[in-house]
């Protein structure tokens, strides 16, 4: 369904981006794997990619933040896989504090990797696109986004913006072909969330469909989203209802 395209899948290493670059993979795109250190589980999701559905995979260690090193990144990825057609801006941390007390390296931090990340990967792919007359980017967002959660001034605003930045990118590139949306995730069974989610009732409680999230229900709401044609500008909650 997605051969002879490449789908860059930033933070691919791990949690809800491995998912994703195995259920692309699995659709027939090649996977370039982006990692900010984990070189051996980003290595781990490029074989599984290659050795179960045979697709060229390939990792790269980049920082999404930094402008020029996601420059070079996607020219290498280009040289590499070519066919650069699929984007899914996935990376992300949190540093959660109370605003009275929050850092402001802990504010940069969060809003250069996760806005300014997406952003970054957008401007350098979004020329191979529209030469290539085909593209489907794909952001994911947060739940804290849309609802603001507290303790998370700097990441609800980094998803909120990341949502603005999703329909800014759809209007603008549509007359080209080129899709843009989000996926907006509730809690999701991670290394993000693992240590707030594990055994805590109260949150289960909050979710409608009475269980946290796997990285495999957003891979599916991407990989939906990745093969709609008539689809730009939306933003998809995977939360199990819990903003409803
Ligand atoms: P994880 O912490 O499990 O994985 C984070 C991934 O991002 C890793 O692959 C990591 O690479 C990569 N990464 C982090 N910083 C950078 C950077 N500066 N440059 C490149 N790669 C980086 O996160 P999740 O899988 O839980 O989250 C994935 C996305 O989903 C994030 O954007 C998150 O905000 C969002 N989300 C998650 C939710 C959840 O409940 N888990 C809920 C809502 C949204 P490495 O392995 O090399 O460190």
């Amino acid at each position: 369904m997605l051969k002879g395209h490449t789908a860059i899948v930033t933070g691919g290493s791990r949690g809800i981006g491995a998912a994703i670059a195995v259920k692309l993979a699995s659709m027939g795109a090649d996977i370039a794997v982006v990692y900010a250190g984990n070189e051996n589980l980003a290595q781990d999701v490029c074989d599984k990619c290659i050795s179960e559905y045979g697709v060229n995979a390939k990792a790269y260690k980049c920082n999404v933040a930094e402008y020029d090193s996601v420059k070079e990144t996607v020219a290498a990825i280009k040289n590499d896989l070519g066919n650069v057609g699929i984007l899914i801006n996935n990376a992300g941390i949190t540093r959660d504090g109370l605003i009275a007390m929050m850092k402001e390296p802990d504010f940069d931090a969060v809003i250069d990797t996760n806005l300014k990340g997406a952003f970054n990967f957008i401007r350098h792919t979004s020329s191979l696109f529209i030469r290539g007359k085909y593209g489907r980017i794909v952001n994911i967002s947060s739940v804290s986004g849309m609802i603001g959660n507290p303790g998370q001034a700097n990441y609800s605003a980094s998803k909120a913006g990341v949502i603005g930045l999703t329909k800014a990118v759809a209007r603008e590139l549509a007359p080209k072909g080129i899709t843009c949306n989000a996926v907006a995730p509730g809690f999701i069974g991670t290394d993000m969330t693992r240590e707030i989610t594990e055994g805590n009732e109260a949150i289960v409680s909050a979710i409608p469909l009475g269980r946290v999230g796997t990285p495999e229900d957003v891979a599916n709401a991407v990989a939906f989203l990745v093969t709609a044609d008539y689809i730009t500008g939306e933003i998809i909650r995977v939360d199990g209802g819990m903003a409803i």
